[in-house]
């Protein structure tokens, strides 16, 4: 069991965010009578079949565990096969059951957990509680978890992502990303300009004997070459702490 006695309209937008996700099949609130309360991508008749099921699993697992464990268990997965899982979730007096790829299944309970543990992913920029917001993999374009670091269907690392209401940088934690260039390229920066501006400041005085003209052209260029290249060097991705 996790958390206090919850309402069913709490589980109201946990169901549409597993609902919307790519991967999961099936979503079903089941009363402890063993009904459906609420279910999503799935017709009443097979939500009554999950729900009954999902009861069977939770008694007699519980009381065959119960003995081992010490205290019930907060849930099975079933294995279908090799890639799909029901995850039978006791969450108080009802039971969430939730159907799909294992990988799916995982990503899209991971922040249903938080929720229910009373913590929130906000956007540091705008505020919006994004604990179950959804997006789309750039990648494979499968609506995924807006917390998942990894898509669950391609791999690809999401670390950094634009915020749906604000449109800033954030990490899948809600903190504020800047791209900046590093203190390294303004370094090469500086140094390949006076090395230019040296070297041309030196071929100047030689053509021109005139120190003024040398001097001139060599800082011209100097800053030149340091502008250009630093121009050119990558910006890198900076977190900020917003704790
Ligand atoms: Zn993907
Ligand atoms: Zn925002």
């Amino acid at each position: 069991m996790s958390g206090e006695p919850r309402s069913i309209d709490f589980f109201t937008p946990i169901l549409d965010f597993l609902g919307s996700l790519d991967g999961i099949d099936e979503v079903v609130l089941v009363s402890e009578e063993g009904f459906p309360v609420d279910f999503r991508r799935v017709d009443k008749k097979t939500a009554e079949v999950t729900a009954a099921l999902a009861v069977d699993y939770t008694i007699s697992t519980s009381s065959m565990l119960k003995d081992a464990l010490g205290k019930p268990p907060q849930g099975v997965i079933i294995d279908v096969d090799s890639r799909k899982i029901i995850n039978i979730k006791k969450i108080h007096d009802l039971i969430l059951v939730v159907r799909g790829d294992r990988n799916a299944v995982e990503a899209g309970l991971r922040p249903v957990e938080l929720k229910l543990a009373g913590k929130q992913v906000r956007c540091a920029n705008c505020g919006e509680d994004l604990t179950l917001a959804t997006y789309k993999c750039p990648k494979c374009g499968k609506t995924i978890p807006f917390t998942a670091e990894t898509c669950p269907h391609c791999s690809a690392q999401l670390h950094v992502k634009k915020c749906p209401k604000c449109g800033a940088l954030i990490t899948s934690t809600g903190n504020l990303v800047v791209r900046r260039k590093s203190r390294a390229s303004s370094i090469l920066a500086s140094i390949e300009g006076a090395i230019a501006g040296i070297g041309f400041g030196a071929a100047a005085l030689l053509y021109s004997e005139s120190p003024l003209i040398g001097g001139l052209i060599g800082a011209v260029t100097g800053a030149l070459v340091g502008f250009l290249v630093y121009r050119a060097m990558p910006e890198e991705e900076v977190e900020l702490s917003s704790h």
